[in-house]
């Protein structure tokens, strides 16, 4: 269970959409030099590139809904495969269900691998509702952000790559509440997996981006006290 020093670093994000996932993987990506895997983002990805995929995924994400296991676990597996995921990885909105959480655990168990630590940003359901509707996603990036809240730099672009801001259809009003609906009934249920495998690290993630980061730091071991286990 214990993952050797040497072994590639697996940190895991869960926390419900707007929970500031997208957020402190990004910041925690560039600090520990690993590749941040969000799912959404691959994605919003294939949707783009208009691959079979991606067709079948916009289904369930225009709705709200999550997109089937099997056509998940196949797209993040095969992901986590490449090369620059020799050292690890960050996952966000990865793994969603009970059934995914399980492929991820066997499939790493295949190569001797595990995952080292599961942080889960715990934030109350009006100021994820506030979150989602004040979000900007950059296009080019992934990175987030929010008028009131992190704004960018210059209105529009985004402070990382300068690549156009937009608001996601699915942040709308209406499929909003029906994500949260679904993260309740289908996501929170991971808490206990993970308490149970000893790994769990919950976060209080209503605080400001920067003294949230500082907690996270923590929990993935990278700080002054590495003692937050929820
Ligand atoms: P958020 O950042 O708001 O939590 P994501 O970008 O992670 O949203 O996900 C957007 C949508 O993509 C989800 O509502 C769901 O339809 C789909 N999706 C993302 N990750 C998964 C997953 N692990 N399993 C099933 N569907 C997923
Ligand atoms: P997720 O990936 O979990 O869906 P994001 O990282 O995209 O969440 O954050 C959702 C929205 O909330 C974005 O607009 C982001 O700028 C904002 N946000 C993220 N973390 C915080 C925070 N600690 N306090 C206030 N707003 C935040
Ligand atoms: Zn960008």
């Amino acid at each position: 269970m214990v993952a050797h020093a040497d072994q590639p670093l697996y940190l895991l994000f869960l926390g419900a959409p707007g929970a500031g996932k997208g957020t402190q993987t990004a910041m925690l990506s560039s600090a520990l030099d690993i590749p941040r895997i969000s799912s959404g983002d691959l994605f919003r990805e294939h949707i783009r590139n208009q691959t079979d995929l991606g067709r079948e995924a916009k289904l369930y994400i225009d709705k709200g809904e999550l997109v089937p296991d099997a056509v998940t676990v196949g797209m993040v597996m095969r992901r986590l495969g490449e090369a620059d995921c020799a050292r690890g990885a960050i996952l966000d909105g990865f793994p969603r269900t009970i059934p995914q959480a399980e492929a991820l655990e066997a499939g790493l168990a295949a190569r001797g691998q595990a995952i080292r630590t599961v942080i889960d940003l715990v934030v109350d359901h009006d100021i994820l509702v506030e979150r989602l509707s004040g979000r900007w996603m950059c296009r080019s990036c992934g990175a987030s952000y929010h008028l009131a809240f992190h704004p960018p730099a210059v209105a529009g672009r985004c402070d990382v790559c300068g690549g156009e801001l937009y608001q996601r259809e699915d942040d709308s009003p209406a499929t909003v509440t029906h994500r949260l609906e679904v993260y309740y009934r289908q996501t929170a249920p991971l808490q206990e997996f993970y308490r149970g495998r000893g790994i769990l690290h919950q976060i209080d993630g209503e605080q400001p981006i920067e003294a949230v980061y500082e907690v996270v730091l923590n929990a993935a071991g990278m700080g002054e006290d590495a003692d937050s286990t929820g």
